[in-house]
């Protein structure tokens, strides 16, 4: 059958941005849709948490708008969403002492310069071992590797140069910010679209087996249910695509997964009775956004400009895989520790003025496995083989198959989506 032809009835399995913003699109182009979702609820790696616990839709995912993001944004225009925009000050605590932005990188010239001349791809961690590997370039390699590893969570001996060179010199093509309201607003506005053009949402519906059944496929669930039709999309992140079973063609397409790479991301958020942290040992730090360190949980940022007197801290790549067996509770006490030693206080100290807290450790979810992709040298050859539909009537969408420079984003999971549904409507009319 070529691909998408008489396909009027489809399965999205899973209710993230991808399957959302996939189900709007074929809804909206009068197909039959059900979106299967093995959550309670929609957004997946898009967690809002409720009010009460943070004083506002603290994100338990996916929390800041970067880059260009035109399909998120058009998106965000469409629900009457608003930007709120990055401000303050990012505060170091890499040399010991706390200081306004980030010592320079030495080197950082020359290094852009090696990057600009790669022609064959290589993993990062090679190509700063090639060609950066002297003492004298010690602290530009630990800067590189630790954004690869901070912001990518990536491995920095698996992560693409050429790809992490695109990410860089298209980092600030837009306004970063967050979603005033947060993402769950934009999930809410997808799955309000999804219903009105007819489509059915189902929670709890955890999909064990795609089967070919008559002209179509059948998709089995944990608890028994089965639903059919002609075709199905596969939203779910790449390491939970080898926990379905799949008919031979699609199984094979699915192992070029393996190829993706895909990081993991504990994220700690604490709540505060004051932001003490404001006029701290004589500094004005009330405007902080971002601080950058070298404690065990090095990355934390405030909600500024608006009040909320919680930190949120961020421990991502290769560093988050060597703690995962630690439980929440030892989380925030690393978390707590990791502060104290930041602002040179006693632990005491920063958990007398505890109110609330939470650590998420994305490893540990069932239905994502980890927080996100980025890519391999092998990685764009491996998308290519899962967006090729040859299969018929499995489809595979989500932000581990977006070819452009922001994997591992929403940005990425939306506009992932957006295509896999053109192509099926393409190749159908
Ligand atoms: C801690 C963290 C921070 C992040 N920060 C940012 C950020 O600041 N900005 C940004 O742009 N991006 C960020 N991201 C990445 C972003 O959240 C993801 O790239 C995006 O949300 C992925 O969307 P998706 O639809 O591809 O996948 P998902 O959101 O994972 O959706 C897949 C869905 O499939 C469901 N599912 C899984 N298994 C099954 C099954 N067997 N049957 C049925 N359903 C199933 C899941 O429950 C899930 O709802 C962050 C992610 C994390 C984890």
């Amino acid at each position: 059958m070529t691909a998408g032809a008489h396909l009027t009835h489809f399965l999205v399995i899973g209710a993230g941005a991808a399957g959302l913003m996939t189900a709007r699109e074929l809804a909206r182009a009068g197909r039959r849709v059900a979106i299967l979702e093995a959550r309670d609820r929609c957004g997946g790696r898009i967690y809002p948490l409720p009010i009460w616990e943070f004083g506002y839709p603290a994100e338990g995912g996916a929390e800041f708008v970067h880059g260009a993001a035109t399909v998120t944004r058009s998106l965000m225009r469409e629900a009457g969403l608003r930007l709120q925009r990055r401000a303050g000050t990012r505060w170091s605590a890499r040399t010991g002492a706390l200081l306004p932005d980030d010592p320079p990188v030495p080197y950082e010239d020359r290094f852009y310069r090696a990057l600009l001349a790669v022609k064959h791809d290589l993993p990062i961690a090679e190509f700063l071992e090639t060609q950066f590997s002297g003492p004298r370039y010690d602290r530009l390699r630990r800067a590189i590797t630790r954004t690869v590893e901070g912001y990518d969570a990536a491995d920095p001996h698996r992560a693409s140069t050429l790809a992490l060179r695109d990410e860089w010199m298209a980092r600030d093509d837009g306004e970063h910010g967050r979603i005033a309201g947060g993402y769950g607003a934009l999930i809410a506005y997808l799955g309000t679209e999804c219903r009105k053009h007819g489509a059915a949402i189902h929670l709890g519906a955890a999909v064990s087996a795609i089967d070919k059944a008559g002209g179509g496929i059948a998709a089995r669930c944990r608890d028994g249910a089965v639903f059919e039709a002609d075709a199905a999309i596969l939203t779910v992140p790449p390491p939970i695509l080898s926990e379905i079973a799949l008919p031979r063609p699609a199984r094979e397409q699915a192992a070029a997964a393996a190829d993706i790479g895909y990081g993991n991301v504990i994220k700690i958020l604490l709540r505060f009775t004051t932001k003490w942290w404001a006029d701290h040992g004589g500094r004005d730090l009330a405007d902080l956004s971002f601080l950058i360190s070298d404690a065990t949980v090095p990355t934390w940022w405030t909600q500024h400009p608006a009040s909320h007197s919680v930190l949120t801290g961020w421990f991502a790549g290769p560093k988050a895989d060597r703690v995962s067996s630690l439980t929440d509770d030892e989380l925030v006490e690393m978390g707590l520790a990791s502060l104290a030693e930041i602002f040179d206080l006693a632990t005491d100290r920063t958990r007398r003025d505890l109110v609330a807290s939470r650590a998420i450790n994305w490893a540990k979810d069932p239905f994502a496995r980890g927080a996100y992709s980025y890519a391999t040298p092998q990685t764009r050859r491996a998308q290519s083989t899962m967006r090729n539909p040859a299969s018929g009537a499995i489809f595979f969408a989500g932000e581990a198959l977006y070819g452009g420079p922001d994997m591992g984003t929403v940005e990425a999971a939306l506009a992932s989506g957006l295509e896999a549904a053109r192509v099926i409507l393409t190749k159908e009319s």
